[in-house]
């Protein structure tokens, strides 16, 4: 008898068995981190930490439109969203220009900032490389409570196998997803969507600029970063 060709069970086997060594080592730092065997169940989650009223705050991320947290939000109507990135139907960004940037200094100070990540470590970091610097500096400091939402394929041992996980397959296609789904053709013109290869550019849209290792929180904010792993593969 032939093996079946599926793998779907000994992948989530793998990703849970992973997921669990990277709590227990985010806990170390501080960092909550739980973990959901599915999309569904990563939604329940994500949503029950976000309480009604509060002002929630999220960037570019395709895993949180995968698990469908913006969606989520939005038919329940209990919290205003701030995000920067929204698009139309086609994909067209909604706000340009300054009005954009003053909505990204504004998810600086909400209550609560849901997002994706680049990477995730199995000894408890997270690791992320921005063009603009909104998403990492919005992990860093300033919303009240984070909540991060990764697929377990984003796991990788340690930060240098995140930032070649980053350069070697998340920027690449990021680049490309920007400059094909979102019609941008000066994306293209990158040497990684030409090559698919980084080639350490020095483009003007460079997508790859400030890069972040979250190790941990300090003292006064324990409990403010919330890690969901999620035993699927999503996202970039
Ligand atoms: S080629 Fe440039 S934009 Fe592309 S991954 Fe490398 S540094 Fe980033």
């Amino acid at each position: 008898m032939n093996e079946s060709p599926v793998i779907e069970k000994e992948e989530s086997a793998l990703y849970e068995k992973r997921s669990q060594r990277a709590i227990e080592n985010f806990a170390r730092g501080g960092i909550n981190a739980q973990y959901a065997a599915t999309r569904d169940e990563a939604l329940l989650q994500v949503m029950a930490m976000i309480p009604a009223g509060v002002t929630v705050g999220t960037a570019d991320s395709m895993t949180l439109h995968q698990v469908g947290v913006i969606s989520a939000i939005e038919a329940r109507g209990q919290n205003a969203l701030i995000n920067p990135f929204a698009r139309d139907a086609q994909g067209n960004r909604l706000f340009q220009g300054e009005e954009r940037e003053d909505l990204k200094r504004k998810v600086l100070t909400c209550d609560v900032y849901v997002i994706g990540t680049n990477a995730v470590t199995l000894d408890g970091k997270l690791v992320n490389t921005d063009a603009g610097g909104n998403r990492v500096a919005a992990m860093i400091f300033g919303p009240k409570k984070v909540i991060v939402v990764a697929g377990a394929n984003k796991l990788v041992k340690d930060a240098d196998a995140a930032f070649r996980r980053i350069r070697e397959l998340a920027a690449p296609q990021n680049a490309l997803r920007i400059g094909i789904k979102h019609h941008s053709s000066e994306h293209l013109e990158l040497p990684c969507t030409k090559t698919g290869l980084c080639a350490d550019c020095h483009h003007p849209k460079r997508i790859c600029r400030y890069t972040t290792i979250i190790e941990g929180v300090s003292s006064e904010h324990r409990g403010r970063i919330n890690v969901v792993l999620v035993g699927e593969r999503l996202g970039i």
